[in-house]
């Protein structure tokens, strides 16, 4: 039944996150305040929202290209980075959402409906959301992760408002191709020689579609000649404009006359009877056309049709005319009762996000799951503390003992990832066993413990001036390099 296929190919990317904060607190008489890096800001996400005041996939022809907003990154005083921005993009009911292969993600249907088409990144964390009580005071924060970028397909199977009758060479083509401004794809049509004509018209706020019936002669209502199929088509639209030819030289034939002979064939088939009908008298740019319209119109307003004259060639009267269909779709559409739910459609985890696989591939180990991946992705490689952390990570979830189980050694190749986002590194066991071992990762000897109340009581005893010295102490001592410091550690 609904044939007319809408059809863009839309790029949809998320935003990033935002990357985590590495801070420690400073304040004056009080330099040792602890870790105080705030997490990035998730990124925006891409969303499809079904909106039945949206007809069709017009917009997105015009800009097949949509992002959303990063996270902003994280700041020193527990400050957490805005998130950002989502888009939202409104569908018309009814759209289906295609990956590049043709697989169906979605089938949006009812108002409100929603798809997150491009998740936005989490954002990392900050080094005080990651201190803990063995971790007291980590020198590095997670960094926020990408976001889903994709192609998706929309496809809209949609019913046209606007349908053109008329005889063939009126001028039904011409018209569409004058008045709208995308041609849609049209799909699955069962006919290879005759295919209507779909066009979308933009008419102030109003955006409809326009189909012709092509082929409707007499008889057709009788199986003849193919119109008949077409009206099936068409057979929900709103509106019905009869395009008269006023310059037809064929003897037999004038516009009040085609009218009434193509009105016999839409009763015949009927259904038909309640759609408001108005009349665009064609061809008036040519001068005996203009004669005809002139003796048509008073006939045609008698029997209760609004005329409009135009020319598909000189594009005179189309302005009138598209507002006229226009007006008519919007009460119409206004007249539909608006039905109201919420489904959101939730996309389905293609990997089970608590586990994970580790394979041998040519000597080589693979390690595949959703937390590993995402692990990597929030990892700053430049920061061996960040690394380290990573490690203890992979070893909790019992990935390193998966390697030792699936016979790597140290020094084999352990590739975190798919080939096309893959991290790949050669493997120390002795990097969990270190990180164990030392259990003293994110330490950091500046601190004491019990921390807060000794400082107070201290400062209380010392008085001003002696505080002011530590904090010049601790001024001196956290402008050295990380490096350094590490060193200091290992001694
Ligand atoms: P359809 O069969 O109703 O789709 O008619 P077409 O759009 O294919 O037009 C039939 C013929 O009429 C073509 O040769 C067009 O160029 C011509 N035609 C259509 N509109 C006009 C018009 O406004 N003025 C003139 N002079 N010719 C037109
Ligand atoms: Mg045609």
């Amino acid at each position: 039944m609904t044939t007319f296929v809408d059809r863009v190919e839309l790029h949809v990317a998320a935003g990033n996150g935002g990357h985590g904060c590495a801070s420690v607190h400073r304040e004056k008489f009080k330099p040792l305040g602890g870790p105080d890096g705030g997490n990035g800001g998730e990124g925006g996400s891409v969303t499809l929202v079904v909106d039945a005041n949206v007809t069709t996939l017009l917009e997105y022809h015009h800009s097949p290209k949509r992002k959303a907003g990063n996270g902003k990154p994280g700041a020193g005083g527990n400050r957490t980075g805005a998130t950002g921005e989502d888009i939202v993009l409104p569908v018309p009911d009814g759209t289906v959402v295609l990956d590049k292969k043709g697989n169906v993600l979605a089938d949006l249907v009812g108002h409100g409906t929603t798809f997150i088409a491009a998740a936005g990144g989490r954002g990392g964390l900050g080094n005080a959301a990651l201190a803990s009580a063995r971790r007291k005071a980590p020198g590095f924060a997670l960094l926020g992760e990408p976001g889903e970028a994709r192609d998706i397909v929309m496809e809209l199977k949609s019913v046209a408002d606007v349908a053109l009758v008329g005889y063939p060479s009126a001028g039904k083509s011409s018209l569409i191709a004058v008045l709208s401004a995308a041609r849609p794809k049209i799909a699955d049509y069962p006919f290879t020689t005759l295919v209507p004509n779909l066009g979308v018209v933009t008419a102030g706020e109003t955006v409809y579609t326009v189909a012709d019936v092509p082929g409707l002669i007499p008889g057709a209502s009788q199986g003849k000649g193919l119109g008949l199929e077409f009206l099936r088509h068409v057979e929900r639209c709103s509106v019905l404009v009869h395009v008269l030819d006023s310059a037809t030289l064929e003897p037999g034939r004038d516009p009040l006359t085609d009218l009434e002979a193509i009105e016999t064939e839409l009763s015949q088939y009927g259904g038909l009877e309640d759609r408001p009908r108005i009349v665009a008298l064609n061809k008036v740019d040519v001068p005996d056309g203009q004669d005809i319209a002139d003796l048509t119109r008073a006939s045609l307003e008698e029997r209760g049709y609004r005329v409009f004259e135009v020319s598909a060639a000189s594009r005179k009267g189309l302005r009138e005319l598209s507002y006229a269909m226009a007006g008519i779709v919007a009460e119409a559409r206004a007249a539909k009762p608006v039905q109201e739910s919420t489904r959101i459609v939730l996309r389905p985890t293609a990997v089970d996000d608590a586990g994970f696989t580790v394979t041998e591939e040519d000597g080589a180990y693979r390690v595949r799951g959703t937390k590993p991946e995402r692990w990597v992705r929030q990892t700053d490689f430049s920061n061996d503390e960040a690394v380290g952390y990573l490690a203890d990570r992979l070893a909790r979830l019992g990935v390193e003992d998966q390697l030792w189980k699936a016979g790597a050694h140290e020094g084999d190749t352990v590739i975190i990832g798919p080939d096309e986002n893959a991290v790949v590194f050669d493997w120390e066991p002795t990097m969990a066993a270190g990180a164990e071992m030392l259990g003293r990762r994110g330490e950091d000897h500046r601190f004491e413990t019990p921390r807060p109340a000794v400082d107070r009581r201290r400062d209380k005893l010392k008085g001003r001036d002696a505080a002011e010295a530590e904090y010049l102490a601790f001024e001196a001592l956290s402008s050295s390099r990380p490096a350094e410091l590490g060193e200091d550690e290992d001694e």
